[in-house]
């Protein structure tokens, strides 16, 4: 018998799975917040909740962990987690301890279909979305699993970020329920400004999470015109920076007060040259008056990996490019790289996970050039 799985619900999901069962809107409740609150999977131990709905439950529902491959702990504190999807997938969830907030690195996909150039996740080609649960199960699991080790009454993990595996925004569907999880004050009472979907530019989407779920948002560029983006990321030819942009600008309209975070990867003599920068500063601050609406940007070194045949700029030409973005007004922060030593840094994601469809090799024979800066 297939057993339903109550980490696919978000409130109202499980509002309506109870009234199937004949139970009360307040049962529901009771139920999220002993599954989310107190990460509690059985329901034996839910003493609040009458007997006869802990045995209807027990016969035909569960609250499903991911299995644990792997966990690595780094030296500064941040933890890995590789969790088994099946059929040979595995996902990697990392937590990143700061001073003052716990972040989850989640993902969404196992592997993904965008193929960027820099990205291991894109190297190794697209396999499935993940379902709610899986989504969901990640943060279940790393707040109640930290909870316990920290002997923590209060919540560890303060911030969200679907910068894991995978282009959310080409699972929405599964996402939507997944953030209402997160943001519900039954579930983990996150605030929306604290829980980030990142997107290679999925532009008709941008448009629907801000209608759906005007969570933070972060854009990931990675180069200041179309020419270059299309070789590294390859979404924007279907959809380019012009399109991109705009969907940015209007993003915070249900949220005038929030901001938009870009992020550029920094890719030794590809896009990290001062007249790119002047370009750049030019795109976000000139005729999209993107200023208009707060925006920042995030540089963020380079993880290289031997498949991409890309190396990080050095530290001064990083430097030098944030000068450049700084002195037109905008704020720009050069990211920590976290986790080094366990491969936890963005774009290692996939590092053990083998390449299921052959997606290097296409790269390679696809024979496109990534241009040194002053070719183009
Ligand atoms: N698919 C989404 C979210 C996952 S990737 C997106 O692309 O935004 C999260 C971030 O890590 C993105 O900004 C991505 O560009 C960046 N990234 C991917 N590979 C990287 C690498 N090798 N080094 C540094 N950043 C990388
Ligand atoms: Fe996919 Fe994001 Fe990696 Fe691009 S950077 S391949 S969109 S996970």
């Amino acid at each position: 018998m297939i057993r339903t799985s109550l980490l696919d619900f978000d409130l109202e999901g499980l509002v309506a799975y109870c009234a199937s069962l004949g139970e009360k809107r307040f049962r529901a409740v009771q139920l999220f917040r002993w599954i989310h609150q107190r990460g509690q999977a059985d329901f034996a131990t839910m003493s609040d909740l009458a007997k006869p709905l802990r045995d209807k439950l027990g016969a035909a529902a569960e609250v499903k962990p991911l299995p644990v491959l792997s966990e690595q702990a780094s030296a500064d504190g941040t933890v890995k987690w590789l969790f088994d999807v099946g059929n040979g997938d595995a996902v990697e969830t990392v937590f990143i301890p700061e001073a003052d907030r716990g972040t989850l690195c989640v993902s969404s996909q196992a592997g993904c279909a965008v193929g960027c150039r820099f990205c291991s996740t894109g190297h190794q080609g697209f396999s499935r979305n993940l379902d709610t649960g899986e989504i969901v199960a990640q943060l279940w699991f790393a707040e109640h699993a930290l909870r316990r080790r920290l002997a923590s009454t209060t919540r560890v993990i303060s911030n969200v970020v679907l910068m894991g595996m995978g282009e959310p925004l080409q699972n929405y569907a599964a996402l939507l329920p997944a953030l209402r999880v997160m943001l519900d004050d039954h579930g983990y009472g996150l605030s929306r400004r604290r829980v980030t979907v990142s997107t290679s530019g999925v532009v008709p989407m941008i448009g629907r999470l801000q209608a759906d779920c005007p969570v933070a948002l972060a854009v990931s560029l990675h180069a200041p015109n179309d020419a270059l983006r299309d070789q590294l990321v390859p979404l924007n030819r279907k959809y380019p920076l012009a399109e991109l942009l705009l969907a940015c600008r209007s993003y915070p309209e249900a949220a005038p007060r929030d901001f938009i975070t870009f992020e550029y990867c920094m890719l030794d003599g590809v896009n990290d040259s001062p007249a790119q920068a002047r370009e750049l500063a030019e795109l976000v601050t000139g005729q999209s008056g993107l200023l208009a609406v707060s925006c920042k940007l995030n540089l963020i070194p380079f993880n290289p990996f031997p498949a991409s045949g890309l190396l990080c700029s050095p530290r001064e030409r990083v430097l030098a490019f944030a000068k450049v973005l700084q002195n037109a007004g905008i704020v720009t922060t050069v990211r920590k790289t976290r986790g080094d030593d366990i491969a936890a840094a963005c774009g290692q994601l996939a590092g053990e996970v083998q390449d299921r469809t052959r997606v290097d090799q296409r790269m390679a024979r696809q024979a496109i050039r990534i241009q040194p800066v002053d070719a183009l």
